[in-house]
């Protein structure tokens, strides 16, 4: 089985709590991941809202240090997605928080430099470069100076954790497709899901230019009490295809950034996760696309 997921906090979380990323009691380890035929992950370096500026930066580098030597360590096991290594796992490094460019131009070079190819804008609150979806406002000069770098240098762009006011400004200066990392389809009834999730004109957006849409498996954004775990994922997947998204939906796990139900907690549950979607009836061609082909597709052709 081959998996494709564009979001986790694994690398961060080894780094603060000083865990292996080969072997550790978390969701995500590459000594479950490798007994996949093709595991591919998004690793994103989490900047929380209380790094701005050079903390940031100095934030960044220190968790991207870890990831080097973890890649250097390991490179039995895990290689960066554009390598030609042929190991288990295959890595994208990302940041969640455009706020890790310290918010001056040079950042953004910075972070190409450092091997950064998808950047999440924000996380919950305002930066240097949005307002997040827990905040006030839109796209600061700054951040429209930003996306028109980020294009040019080929780094994809993430709007998970956008507000909604950034998100349509987003999409008045960016022509070209982004993804939502690790956001659903907003039809779970409680105050974070109506925060975090996405309504039908933004999916129709993410949709209408070829983009992905990673399901998040966070309890608190598609749990629905009478409906969890599995069946959840299955409401989201039935949701989004009747949307014209079948080529769009993905995963993203958001494995060790937050509580899930035990269908889908950790690495090692993404075979009985397509399985019992399989026994919900889901289509086995659309699960195909869900859990690997459509991000495949995607990063094979906007990643160099
Ligand atoms: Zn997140």
């Amino acid at each position: 089985m081959k998996v494709f997921d564009l979001h986790c906090d694994t690398i961060g979380e080894c780094f603060k709590q000083g865990k292996s990323l080969l072997t550790n009691d978390m969701h995500f380890s590459l000594d479950r991941a490798r007994l996949y035929d093709e595991y591919n992950q998004v690793f994103a370096i989490w900047i929380t809202d209380d790094l701005r500026g050079k903390a940031a930066v100095d934030y960044f580098d220190k968790v991207a240090d870890l990831y080097y030597n973890t890649l250097q360590e390991h490179s039995d096991v895990i290689s960066e997605y554009s390598s030609k290594s042929d190991t288990p796992v295959k890595s994208i490094l990302a940041v969640e928080g455009a706020s890790a460019c310290g918010g001056t131009a040079d950042g953004i070079y910075h972070l190409y430099d450092r091997g950064v190819r998808l950047v999440t804008l924000t996380w919950n609150d305002n930066n240097e470069i949005a307002a997040g979806a827990f905040a006030h406002g839109g796209m600061t000069d700054f951040g429209k100076r930003f996306v028109v770098v980020a294009r040019e240098l080929g780094i994809v762009l993430d709007v998970s954790h956008l507000n909604r006011q950034s998100f349509k400004e987003l999409t008045e200066i960016y022509s070209l497709p982004f993804i939502a990392s690790h956001s659903n389809a907003d039809i779970v009834d409680n105050y974070y899901g109506h925060k975090r999730n996405l309504e039908d004109w933004q999916i129709e957006i993410i949709r209408d230019r070829g983009g992905l849409i990673g399901l998040n498996f966070c309890s608190d954004f598609i749990d629905n009490p009478s409906h969890p775990g599995a069946e959840s994922v299955a409401d989201q997947i039935r949701y989004l295809s009747a949307m014209g998204c079948d080529d769009v939906i993905a995963l993203g796990s958001d494995f060790d950034g937050c509580n899930m139900h035990e269908d889908m907690r950790g690495v090692e549950k993404m075979q009985s996760l397509y399985n019992k979607l399989l026994e919900a009836e889901i289509d086995e061609n659309l699960l195909n696309k869900v859990f690997y082909q459509n991000a495949k597709r995607f990063f094979d052709k906007y990643l160099k």
